[in-house]
């Protein structure tokens, strides 16, 4: 097991225990590189859900405590991005994935009272 120094797309940078040949890890670096930290996608998320954690003041500190449990440490504070009010492009995708689970659901339980009534 290794800490391995990652810099996101968001612009974080930090650590990731990793484990594996070295192969591996550096194939997970460049994928996480490619990719928003995992701080910044549990604000995106917290924020589309609506999720009262979004309104906490250290809702960073927060985020940073539930990502290093992961074994994920990030160095820095909190982007513009995630304080901004308006919509970036992941956030918008992110957006997009809610809302098609959402009619996911829906479907559901559509097909489901479908069933029940034949
Ligand atoms: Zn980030």
């Amino acid at each position: 097991m290794a800490w391995e120094r990652v810099k996101w797309s968001c612009g974080h940078t930090g650590a990731m225990q990793l484990i594996g040949k070295m192969t591996s890890r550096e194939a997970t670096k460049a994928y996480q590189a490619g990719r928003k930290c995992f701080g910044c996608w549990l604000l995106s998320v917290w924020r589309v859900k609506n999720d009262p954690r979004y309104a906490l003041e250290n809702r960073w500190n927060l985020a940073l405590s539930i990502t290093e449990g992961k074994g994920i440490r990030i160095y820095s504070a909190e982007t513009k991005q995630n304080q901004s009010p308006a919509s970036t492009d992941d956030e918008l995708r992110d957006k997009k994935a809610a809302l098609i689970e959402q009619l996911k659901s829906i479907d559901n339980e559509l097909s489901s009272r479908e069933i029940a009534q034949k």
